[in-house]
């Protein structure tokens, strides 16, 4: 039966594919598409790992202690029949013939499949043993990666493998943390639907990093769409339709052909200067999350990095966090990448919905912190670790001998918290000289994300170099919006006159001071708000590579001195937004 769910557009385009479901906690398993004349030999992998994992329970099972609970030997009993009924291995089995899946994704697929008909059992006691399917499951996923010589399946080998002639693919989750989208940079997903989250979360923001259609926030798509159903994901509108009429797909099928050919003809500008109808050279700069990014940044024609989000290096590695070594040698190739254009890194911001380990938004919501946006986040976590903070400043600033680097700081809210980091640098540069390392003059400058700094911007100016507005954080700042919440989604206004008032401020006072200021939060990659950024003076934006085109089409469209004279009515509107849509839609040249 076909239905539709709705939920938060966060990346645009179709996507038409096969739902594949995964379990938050299963999000590291690997998943990638094998040659049919492989499957025999997957099918083997996963009965030799069941087999083993039935061994051990014998054995546990054999050596039970004579005055055991009875309870346990019943326990390991129904482990051992779940894993010998055929509607798990036998399905199994299924899914490596008909789908070419591995043997991982094939035994998870199923599990998914099953714990949904568990969850819809009446009787307590049966909808219970769900716990104990997945802990079957675990074992055996655990056997299977002994096989291949590791004690845990491996993230990092969910790769792209040749697949063509298979379905796409689209992942359904509840909800996946920004760790995990990470590693799904290069997987065979298409696109991405999860029941939770907001525009700006930064599952949103790794989704749009991927230039690949994405749903969010749909509240129950993980429930209602089941393993291997055809979907459609309308990117633009937020809605997925499941499993969906010849009618629909047919004209789903064109509509992604056109926005494919529409995507070909942008990237035409690639070498085009971002120059506006009256001569003003406007910077469009990338975000990146990882240092191989740059390569996209440049083939973008982005004329540099204007957020380097280095939290990523720190994610998925436990306890462990980069060395100075390995962050440096990171910095370098982004920069090198770069070739002589600037590169902004910012300082680790872990935190709010960007834990260091795998944990989504909803477990962060319901387990964790209180209120972790409001929490030891971004810099408040680096002055809290000054070795750690040290060593990430002496890798940013050793990356400077090879490449114009400006160092960034996330959530700055105090002048203290400036004193601290430029006492810091002060430091780090005396470690630096004594150990012969080279670097180069490097930039400081703060992100504007907290209501309080932009109030307090002069006092910040007369210490820093430049400055950078974080309007995702400055938005849920202001308006006391959690950006990951989907259940305020609709609240998440960037037209709000307060925001709006808040940037135009920050943007002109920073220009009066003779400062450089450049947007980086997701409204700078939106075409949308490209005239009315131009309007308050901006003349750096910095977003995903795949939005650059877009937005420069918008930039050589327009005068910049006629969107200004425009700004005071905009501000001054009670619907700021329609009319910016009526007084600045009045000033474009159309598309030549
Ligand atoms: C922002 O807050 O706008 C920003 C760019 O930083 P992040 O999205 O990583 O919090
Ligand atoms: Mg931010």
């Amino acid at each position: 039966m076909s239905f539709q769910v709705f939920g938060i557009p966060v990346s645009r385009g179709v996507a038409i594919g096969r739902a594949v479901l995964v379990a938050s906690s299963r999000m590291d398993v690997a998943h990638y598409y094998i040659q049919a004349a492989d499957a025999e030999t997957e099918i083997k992998r996963v009965l030799r790992a069941r087999d083993e994992v039935a061994i051990e329970l014998e054995t546990l099972k054999n050596e039970l202690p004579a005055d055991a609970p009875h309870e346990l030997a019943a326990l390991l009993d129904v482990h051992l029949m779940l894993m010998h009924d055929d509607a798990l291995i036998g399905a199994t089995t299924q899914w490596i013939i008909d789908r070419h899946y591995n043997a991982e994704w094939a035994l998870s697929a199923q599990l998914e499949v099953l714990a949904r008909q568990f969850d819809e059992m009446e009787d307590d006691y049966l909808r219970e043993r769900k716990a104990d399917l997945e802990q079957v499951v675990e074992r055996i996923l655990g056997a299977l990666a002994r096989q291949q010589g590791k004690l845990t399946s491996d993230a990092a080998s969910i790769v792209q493998r040749d697949f063509a002639g298979e379905d796409p693919l689209l992942l359904v989750a509840a909800d996946i943390a920004p760790a995990d989208m990470m590693q799904f940079k290069r997987s065979i997903f298409q696109g991405f639907i999860t029941d939770i989250g907001g525009k700006t979360s930064h599952t949103a923001i790794v989704a749009r990093s991927m230039d690949i259609p994405a749903v969010v926030g749909t509240r129950e798509a993980s429930r209602l769409i089941r393993q291997d159903d055809w979907v459609i994901i309308d990117g633009d509108a937020g809605a997925v339709i499941v499993n969906p009429s010849p009618i629909m797909l047919e004209e789903y099928r064109f509509r992604q052909r056109q926005s494919e050919l529409e995507r070909a003809r942008l990237t035409r500008l690639r070498h085009t200067p971002a120059v506006t109808l009256d001569g003003e050279r406007i910077e469009l700069h990338a975000n990146i999350e990882m240092p191989n990014d740059a390569e996209a940044a440049v083939k973008a024609g982005a004329t540099g990095v204007g957020l380097f989000r280095s939290e990523f290096l720190f994610m998925n590695r436990g306890s462990e966090l980069p060395s100075e070594e390995e962050q440096f040698l990171a910095y370098k190739t982004a920069v090198e990448a770069m070739a002589g254009m600037p590169v902004t890194i910012r300082t680790v911001d872990v935190g709010a919905d960007k834990p260091l380990d795998r944990m989504s938004a909803s477990e962060l919501r319901h387990e964790h912190v209180l209120n972790p946006a409001m929490g030891l986040r971004a810099i408040r976590w680096s002055l809290a670790e000054p070795s750690m903070f040290r060593k990430q400043l002496r890798a940013i600033y050793r990356a400077s001998a090879f490449g114009k680097v400006r160092l960034l700081i996330p959530m700055v809210a105090h002048l203290s918290e400036v004193r601290m980091i430029l006492e810091s640098l002060k430091k780090v540069q005396q470690q630096l000289n004594d150990a012969g390392h080279a670097y180069t003059k490097v930039e400081v400058g703060v992100m504007i994300e907290i209501p309080a700094a932009a109030m307090m911007l002069p006092l910040l100016l007369k210490h820093i170099d430049f400055v950078s507005i974080g309007t995702n954080d400055l938005i849920q700042y202001t308006l006391a919006i959690d950006r990951a919440d989907e259940a305020v989604a609709h609240l998440y206004d960037p037209w709000h006159p307060a925001v709006l008032q808040l940037l135009a401020l920050v943007i002109s006072q920073t220009k009066l001071a003779g400062k450089s200021v450049s947007v980086c939060g997701e409204m700078a990659g939106d075409p949308a708000f490209t005239d009315l950024l131009l309007s308050m003076g901006l003349r750096s934006f910095s977003m995903h590579p795949s939005q650059i085109p877009s937005v420069k089409q918008r930039v050589l469209r327009v005068d910049a001195t006629k969107l200004a004279a425009h700004l005071p009515g905009v501000l001054a509107s009670e619907d700021p937004q329609q009319e910016a849509g009526r007084v600045f839609a009045s000033q474009r040249v159309p598309v030549r």
